[in-house]
């Protein structure tokens, strides 16, 4: 599920979205309705996006 996870800067209340499309403007605090919210980032998308070691090859040690 593309939930995504917004906290406001007016109140700071940390809330969850569902992001259908690729953009949303239509992005508000259900707390205080302020339209300053900023996105965070979810557990389980920090878990995917882990930078990979770069030169790391195992076809490359022979002789
Ligand atoms: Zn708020």
């Amino acid at each position: 599920m593309p939930i995504f996870e917004y906290a406001c800067q007016e109140c700071g209340k940390v809330f969850e979205k569902l992001v259908l499309g690729k953009s949303s403007s239509d992005l508000a605090c259900p707390h205080c309705g302020s339209r300053s919210v900023e996105q965070k980032f979810s557990a389980f998308a920090t878990a995917a996006a882990t930078p990979k070691p770069s030169g790391a090859s195992c076809a490359s040690a022979s002789g």
